[in-house]
């Protein structure tokens, strides 16, 4: 076969609009300061790597998994205090459940909608599942724009809406008042994905009983255990138990779950780290606006987001990993991104590597 004619087989199979894809870039870090994916920077001590190994040496890898992983969801519910009127579901990743939930409603003229700048996938998966996007600007300070998303909810009718609290990238929270607006003005679902629950004092669960179109997305992933893909889904039973049947069979691997239900046996270890990490982004806040070459957002997330005053931020970003620190480029994803960067909270050490590395190259 030709190359000409294996291109023409692919662009006659593959949609247009996947081919029009990029794939989620994941640059190469290997021996860099990792400041770009939210990751939690501490690691577990010895004795306690051991008693996990040991929990992972009686999995029966030979076995499928417990379907329903129970273990982990008994656990979870418990960890953070989830009523027992709300169903659980476990993803592979939250990135899984945002999948199912698109796939659940995919049809014809069928949107979602999202603030604008947010967490890609939600745009990348409605794409993957044919479902048209919608995205509505958020306002200048970031916050939502209740009066643009009322009309589009309106017009368009969204099957689901995806509310960031906090918001990636941009660290802020939406007020109750508004997420209750949307709510009440949406007649689809109405997804609050509190990625980011562990590092500020505000959560939603209390808004679950108030709606019926309410749903909340979480994860294990920034606490800790980013490596493990561990994602949840908590609402009424009646909205879990439909897409529980899109969820493959077995998605939830043995070793996540013994690792899982091990890790959440000892969360005091990971409420420390993200109570040092609350603490270390104030101090690295605080740096940070000592640098006038730069404009600083507040955050209630584990990241923070800048944006280059002087220097490209393009410029910068290479710079920076040139000096070996990796940092997020979103400067040229979205209008209301230009010039910025999102730089991950670390230990107060890894902070300081940052500072020293970013000042020269402002
Ligand atoms: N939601 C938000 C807002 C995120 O920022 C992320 C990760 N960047 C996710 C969901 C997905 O997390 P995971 O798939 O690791 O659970």
């Amino acid at each position: 076969m030709t190359q000409a004619s294996l291109e023409q087989r692919i662009s006659k199979l593959i949609r247009p609009e996947v081919r029009a894809l990029h794939a989620y870039q994941v640059p190469p870090s290997t021996g860099m300061l990792k400041l770009d994916a939210m990751e939690n920077p501490y690691q577990w001590s010895d004795a306690t790597k051991q008693a996990w190994l040991d929990k992972l040496a009686e999995v029966e890898i030979n076995r499928y998994p417990e379907p329903q992983a129970q273990g982990v969801k008994d656990r979870l519910r418990q960890v953070m205090g989830i009523p027992s009127e709300y169903e659980l579901m476990l993803g592979n990743g939250s990135d899984e459940i945002i999948q199912i939930l698109a796939m659940a409603v995919a049809g014809d003229d069928v949107c979602v909608m999202a603030p604008e700048p947010s967490f890609v996938m939600y745009q990348m998966i409605a794409t993957f599942c044919r479902i048209d996007y919608v995205g509505v600007p958020l306002d200048s300070q970031f916050d939502l724009d209740l009066g643009a998303m009322l009309e589009q909810i309106e017009a368009r009718q969204p099957a689901l809406i995806f509310l960031a609290q906090p918001n990636n990238p941009t660290g802020n929270l939406y007020s109750e008042e508004k997420i209750r607006r949307i709510a009440e003005a949406s007649q689809g679902l109405v997804i609050v994905d509190e990625a980011y629950t562990a590092f500020t004092d505000c959560d939603s669960l209390s808004l679950l009983g108030d709606y019926d179109n309410l749903v909340l997305m979480r994860t294990l992933s920034k606490v800790g255990l980013a490596g493990l893909r561990l994602g949840l889904l908590i609402g009424k039973p009646e909205w879990l138990g439909e897409f529980d049947k899109l969820r493959l069979p077995y998605n939830i691997n043995v070793l996540t779950q013994a690792s899982a239900e091990f890790a959440l046996d000892h969360y005091e270890l990971f409420r420390e780290q993200t109570a040092k990490l609350r603490q270390a982004r104030i101090s690295l806040i605080d740096a940070l606006q000592q640098l006038p070459q730069l404009q600083v957002w507040p955050s209630e997330a584990n990241f923070v987001l800048v944006r280059s005053l002087e220097k490209p931020a393009a410029e910068l970003h290479e710079a920076l990993k040139g000096a070996g620190v990796l940092v997020k480029k979103l400067d040229g994803g979205h209008p209301a991104l230009a010039g910025c960067l999102r730089i991950n909270v670390s230990t107060p050490e890894e902070n300081q590597r940052l500072i020293e590395a970013l000042k020269p190259l402002l």
